[in-house]
């Protein structure tokens, strides 16, 4: 995505289109995966400062730009929603990479509706999985 698009895509959510902000649109773009608080204050190389990027990554997230995913470790993970496909993570338990699991399918929101007593509808869900990383694999084995 271009400068010029992002610039765009901010304005039209309300915000203002500071270089900070553009920035931290610009590096996530850059994620193949979610990346954390730290990283993105990293990638970003001081365009905003760590209380910044968080505050900017939650008012991106109530806008619909971004989505945080929680591990339940006390650490939020964000990644670019717009026009993204729904789908789930993978997370190292040993070094916390976190990956992209692409497809989904609907039968699982059809399992749990089954085995529901008490909901009539599901309009969403989100399921994340546990595992090791090849390299914490082979650490774990020396
Ligand atoms: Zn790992
Ligand atoms: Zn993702
Ligand atoms: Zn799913």
């Amino acid at each position: 995505m271009k400068t010029s698009d992002i610039t765009t895509l901010l304005r039209a959510k309300g915000f203002r289109a500071t270089q900070g902000k553009i920035a931290l649109i610009a590096a996530l773009l850059d994620s193949p995966s979610p990346e954390s608080i730290e990283t993105l204050a990293g990638k970003i190389k001081g365009a905003l400062d760590a209380a910044n990027v968080y505050r900017s990554l939650e008012s991106f997230v109530a806008a619909g730009l971004v989505r945080r995913i929680d591990l339940g470790n006390a650490k939020s993970y964000y990644e670019f929603a717009v026009d993204r496909k729904h789908h789930h993570h993978i997370v190292c338990t040993d070094c916390g990479r976190i990956e992209d699991v692409k497809g989904c399918s609907e039968a699982l929101d059809k399992t749990a509706l089954k085995a529901s007593t008490s909901f009539s509808a599901i309009q969403s869900h989100s399921l994340e999985f546990f595992g090791l990383c090849r390299p914490c694999t082979k650490k774990s084995v020396r």
